[in-house]
């Protein structure tokens, strides 16, 4: 028999769900019966998606599927435990090394999941009386962060590193954290590191960041944001990576210098706290981080379908962002206009997500269009033609 709960907080909950149901912010899953691949079932259709961050193609290729096999004949599935008690495997280990020589630091650590990663650095550095310098655009992990951190958190105008200089002259602490992301997640665009780093530097601050949309991506072997500037471990200081993206696995990393990574181990909350995640996903991310080293056509790929992309939208005169990452808004405006073209697209067979408020600033609502290296150039003639349809009045 099914049990309504009429209690009156339930009710508050209820009403609450149609409001946002009005205002066009409700969300909902959809159920994908598919590998993340171009072509997908998802509410038991075909359809042709551009909204993943699957950026290389690996989520389902053949190596990474028999890399993860292979390590679950060998380890079983659950770590079992976390990584300080008995979880963390030999291929965990392995993979901590190869992260720290791809990213060109001494240490790396892995975390369960990215948004953990960013809980953790900002916990274990910074104390109640220090302060927190964030992009208004950062992801909402680093902002979690440094509100579970107690240090006080200042946030300066998305990429306006003069904004950023004049908050940190006339704010003084015992540590500062600079905190960015590196390929800003619903725009697309790039940090200025480079300045940021001086800035750092500057005022003896830690600069972090977050390069979840870069790393794969961007750099001549895939090191990101941080590769593609020619920064060094000096310049960042703290490198945060996920591997759910680009690599097409799950989890993240932090990489830095010995004494960084050591001290997150003795007191990273979100490290220690939490089962190690399945010795088959870090076997299967050696496979992938193999071939988003060696691999340089999927980067190149990309790129071309980018450039492709954005000459075409411009001929359809859409409202394209300054961004050249596979993350390609188009800014709609209104949520109700942004979800219409967005089920609009779904009719026609294009997946492409409608973000809205809060995920994106008021009136801002937007379609996010990302794009995979498994993508062809006739899938993006075919959301060309479909924008063209979907955008019109
Ligand atoms: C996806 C993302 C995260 C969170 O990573 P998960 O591994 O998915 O938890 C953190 N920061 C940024 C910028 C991201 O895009």
């Amino acid at each position: 028999m099914l049990i309504l709960f009429d209690h009156p907080v339930m009710k508050d909950l209820r009403a609450r769900i149609q409001v946002s149901q009005a205002q066009h912010l409700y969300r909902q899953p959809r159920i994908s019966d598919s590998p993340q691949q171009p072509v997908m079932t998802i509410d038991g259709k075909t359809i042709l998606n551009f909204c993943s961050n699957d950026y290389l193609g690996l989520a389902n290729h053949p190596q990474v599927i028999h890399a993860f096999q292979q390590a679950a004949n060998q380890y079983g599935v659950g770590s079992g435990a976390a990584h300080l008690i008995n979880g963390h495997s030999r291929l965990h280990q392995q993979l901590e090394e190869a992260l720290a020589s791809f990213t060109g630091r001494e240490r790396a650590l892995l975390f369960s999941t990215g948004y953990m990663a960013n809980l953790a650095v900002a916990n274990a550095l910074m104390d109640k009386d220090d302060i927190i310098f964030q992009d208004r655009l950062n992801h909402a992990s680093l902002i979690d962060g440094a509100l579970m951190s107690n240090a006080k958190l200042m946030r300066y105008a998305h990429n306006d590193s003069e904004h950023l200089r004049q908050r940190m002259q006339s704010n003084s602490s015992p540590d500062a954290m600079i905190m960015t992301d590196g390929v800003f997640s619903m725009d697309g665009d790039v940090a200025p590191l480079a300045t940021l780093a001086q800035i750092a530097q500057q005022h003896q601050a830690w600069l972090m960041v977050d390069d979840a949309h870069g790393l794969g991506v961007l750099g001549k072997t895939g090191g990101g944001l941080v590769e593609a500037l020619q920064l060094t471990p000096t310049d960042v200081p703290i490198l945060m990576g996920t591997l759910g993206k680009a690599f097409g696995t799950a989890g993240a990393f932090v990489a830095g210098s010995h004494d960084l990574i050591e001290y997150l181990i003795q007191v990273a909350r979100p490290f220690i706290y939490t089962t190690a995640q399945p010795p088959a996903i870090a076997g299967a991310t050696l496979a992938s981080l193999e071939l988003v080293q060696s691999e340089h056509w999927r980067r190149e790929h990309l790129q071309q379908l980018i450039h492709y992309f954005r000459q075409g939208a411009t001929q359809l005169g859409l409202q394209l962002m300054d961004s050249n990452t596979p993350i390609q808004p188009i800014v709609v405006g209104e949520s109700a206009k942004a979800l219409q073209i967005s089920r609009r697209l779904q009719a026609l067979g294009l997946l492409v997500v409608a973000i809205r408020p809060p995920t994106v600033p008021n009136n801002t609502a937007r379609l996010r269009v990302t794009f995979s290296a498994a993508h062809t150039r006739e899938q993006v003639d075919q959301l060309l033609s479909g924008l063209s349809l979907a955008c019109g009045e």
